[in-house]
């Protein structure tokens, strides 16, 4: 049992994860100053570094680096609430926030609208979302033997509990399907991401898109442990348990994001995780006297990866992200199942009837920004 809170120890500072200097069999609180505020304050990033007593490999997770996605927060606390490190192989780090001045003022970016998911790996002599970036990657990230970057939706949309990976790597495919998200969308990571930043390193690593923003999702929140806790069996960190397979992922080679052509008042049908055929009726936009205004439409068949909740959109807002379902017969997908059915699983393709989703947490008339949905 966790001893009360006043019997814990405070966390101690450091500019740097340095683990050789944290002794094994303990878990440690770290707050690792990155840089310092406009009043010479501290940035301090809280991080949770569990060293297992017997060696093996350093898994990081990170949370927030978008300010407002909170969903991983309660993840890594929840994760390390349950680990032993006596019995822990490796050492897992959680950072459980990394934009620490943007989860302060509940907004996405960094500071000065900089997103520093777009400013991997940064610069050391550069402004102050690049440094920021370097030092993250230079200070805490490259100890990592693997990566797991916890993200939600974005402001005014819904998502699955989706994974962006590149599948055609390995190790980092092998994550992707133990975490057994609704969806896997293959992506190659090349637009200047963590994740990126970390595979260019040689650090596999998977992008998880946990529910939305600004709030604790507990359901996706769960499923998403689950997951984490299954890589960190497969890796032989912890006791391989019997695996209690989810419903199955879809798995989808590319992704497009539907934008409409005016703007108006839109409301979009589908749910997330939906299967659309190609010409489904997707949203209605509304003048402001009522009068639909545009249709929208699916332009191929395809699965709802996420989609807008906000109602009020310029002329090129955001409509619908539709996954494409890699098709059974395609090369990428052979390997892929390959790779499934060692881990005892296997994946739906677009041929076949997705199963049930075992999260329904869409709802098409929710405000992103109000209470979550009743479990
Ligand atoms: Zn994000």
């Amino acid at each position: 049992m966790n001893p009360p809170a006043s019997d814990r120890p405070d966390p101690r500072t450091a500019d740097s994860l340095e683990l050789q200097n944290l002794p094994r069999g303990q878990i440690h609180r770290l707050h690792i100053e990155l840089m310092q505020d406009g009043l010479g304050a501290p940035v301090h990033l809280p991080v949770l570094v569990a060293r297992g007593r017997k060696p093996g490999p350093v898994f990081g997770l990170t949370a927030a680096v978008h300010g407002n996605e909170l969903n991983g927060i309660p993840l890594i606390q929840r994760l390390f609430g349950k680990l032993d490190v006596e019995k822990l192989k490796g050492t897992v780090v959680g950072v459980l926030a990394v934009n620490v001045p943007g989860l302060r003022e509940r907004r996405r970016h960094l500071v000065e609208g900089r997103d520093l998911n777009h400013l991997m790996p940064g610069r050391a002599d550069g402004n102050v979302g690049q440094v920021f970036a370097h030092r993250l990657i230079d200070r805490i990230i490259n100890r990592f033997n693997f990566l797991i970057d916890l993200h939600t939706a974005s402001f005014g949309r819904v998502n699955s509990l989706y994974i962006r990976a590149n599948m055609d790597e390995e190790a980092t495919a092998r994550i992707a399907v133990l975490m057994r998200p609704q969806i896997i969308l293959h992506n190659p990571a090349s637009d200047r991401t963590l994740r990126g930043a970390a595979m260019d390193l040689g650090i596999p690593s998977i992008t998880v898109e946990i529910g939305n923003p600004q709030r604790f999702h507990s359901d996706y929140i769960k499923k998403a442990l689950t997951g984490v806790r299954a890589v960190m069996a497969n890796v032989g960190m912890v006791a391989k348990r019997k695996l209690v397979l989810g419903a199955q992922p879809v798995l989808c080679q590319s992704s497009d994001w539907l934008y409409t052509d005016r703007g108006g008042l839109l409301e979009v049908f589908p749910k997330v995780t939906d299967q659309l055929e190609k010409g489904a009726l997707i949203a209605q936009l509304r003048n402001a006297f009522g009068d639909v205004i545009r249709e929208y439409h699916a332009p191929e068949t395809g699965v709802v990866i996420g989609k807008s909740v906000n109602p009020v959109g310029y002329t090129g807002a955001r409509i619908l992200h539709l996954g494409i379902p890699s098709p059974v017969e395609n090369a990428f997908t052979q390997k892929l199942t390959t790779q499934r059915l060692l881990l005892g699983d296997a994946l739906v393709h677009s041929s076949q009837r997705l199963p049930r989703r075992d999260l329904e947490p869409d709802n098409r008339n929710a405000d992103a920004s109000g209470p979550p949905p009743s479990a």
